[in-house]
């Protein structure tokens, strides 16, 4: 029972052990299967589909399933919400080339590696526009989601995966990988049964400390002190940066370094990591996500101001009114509101929005006050930035960002990158 996701379905899992996927490449080659060499951003949903982060989808969707999920935010079955549409592309010209066909049976490679069989069930084109309007709710290229939609080559192809060859994650991320059985192994062990996913692609300040607390206060109502707790799942998004966003390493390590110093009492509180390109699609993306921790065991989800919105695209708050329309029972997990916390010169402390009489005077924590302070280096009140966690802003900075915290050109071509697929024997 515990291993049931999204959509009341049993987590996916499809991956070969090693002796019998060693077998398969060798036959597949041997019958001189079609090959191809896939980029990240595939490589990257490969893997989230074969461990089931993605469940109850079990391949690339076909065009069936990507015109429901824009038309009706489900899966073609009509019931299954989901979001966002998780596509293989191909240009014509490469598509030609290999010969690739319905019903074939193609040796994915990443890095020139085996790494996957892609079973071919679906061969298609969509109309990128209504795609990017549905999705994005706007068809504007600046719209990083709606970049991505753009760029994407114009054949797409549905079908099952299988994964022949696990990714070697590479520090500082490998503990923080957790698939979807592996965390919930990890719940047990802790012994949490209500467990509160926060999403997150930043360092944490201590507005972000604060919708933590609030949620998990909110969440348990009251405490009674013997009784066993739940915990704070922090789940960053590791994936596409952009540059300016923060660099990959700081935010894992600064997350963990609330729990690491005390912030949150360490039984209750875990870092991890999931690989995702972020789509900033607001209220479509606040879906998927909580899709995506319905897979990883969480039973409830944390939804901000502008959760994964971008620019002025959606309303701050397009991204909690959503789960009001969708189906009773359709989501497998409860979702929690926050407004804003900010830090208030009157109340001398950081406030909450539903609580301080002081609007007029409050501090945000924007974005524009947050980057100047850590590009200033100089260590702000502890009210702002735990010590500890800008103390680690620095030395990630030094350590993976080539000296910046955020990312640069020069980060995202020296990288070291999240994970690898090595050769297969
Ligand atoms: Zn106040």
């Amino acid at each position: 029972m515990e291993n049931i996701g999204h959509g009341g379905k049993e987590i996916v899992e499809r991956i070969l052990p090693k002796d019998a996927a060693i077998k398969r490449v060798n036959e597949m080659r041997a019958a001189k299967a079609k090959e191809l060499d896939v980029r990240l951003q595939i490589a990257t949903e490969v893997i989230d589909i074969a461990y089931g982060f993605f469940s109850p989808l079990e391949g690339f969707m076909t065009k069936a399933d990507v015109d429901a999920v824009c038309d009706n935010m489900t899966l073609a079955d009509g019931k299954t919400v989901w979001a966002i549409p998780i596509v293989f592309d191909m240009s014509d010209e490469d598509l030609k080339k290999s010969g690739i066909k319905q019903n074939d049976e193609v040796l994915l490679t990443y890095t020139s590696n085996p790494f996957a069989v892609f079973e071919v069930s679906d061969i298609f084109t969509l109309d990128k526009q209504d795609m990017a309007q549905k999705v994005y709710g706007t068809t504007d290229e600046k719209h990083p989601g709606v970049k991505r939609t753009y760029q994407y080559q114009d054949k797409f192809i549905g079908g099952k995966i299988t994964l022949l060859n696990p990714p070697k994650i590479n520090e500082p991320f490998t503990r923080f990988w957790l698939t979807p059985k592996q965390m919930r192994e990890r719940f047990k062990e802790k012994g949490w049964e209500m467990i509160i996913n926060h999403q997150t692609r930043n360092v944490p300040h201590t507005g972000h400390e604060w919708l933590m607390k609030g949620a998990y206060l909110g969440a348990y109502g009251s405490m009674m002190v013997d009784k066993p707790r739940g915990g704070i799942l922090v789940n960053a998004i590791i994936g596409s940066k952009r540059e300016g966003d923060y660099i990959d390493e700081a935010i894992i390590l600064c997350q963990e370094a609330q729990g690491k110093h005390g912030y949150f009492r360490d039984d209750i509180f875990l870092t991890t990591c999931s690989l995702w390109d972020m789509r900033y699609a607001g209220p479509r993306e606040a879906v998927f996500h909580a899709c995506l921790r319905t897979n990883l065991g969480c039973t409830h989800h944390m939804f901000g101001r502008d959760h994964a919105g971008v620019g002025s695209y959606y309303d701050p708050y397009d991204a909690h009114r959503i789960f009001d329309k969708l189906p009773k029972g359709s989501l497998n997990i409860t979702p929690i509101f926050n407004l804003d916390w900010w830090f208030c010169p009157v109340c001398d402390e950081v406030t909450y929005m539903g609580v301080c009489g002081h609007k007029d005077k409050k501090a945000s924590f924007s974005g524009t006050m947050i980057r100047s302070i850590i590009q200033d280096g100089v260590k702000p009140p502890r009210r702002i930035f735990r010590p500890e966690v800008f103390d680690m802003i620095m030395e990630c900075a030094e350590k993976y960002g080539f000296g910046d915290a955020f990312v640069t050109e020069d980060y995202l071509k020296r990288r070291n990158p999240v994970f690898t697929i090595e050769p297969l024997k």
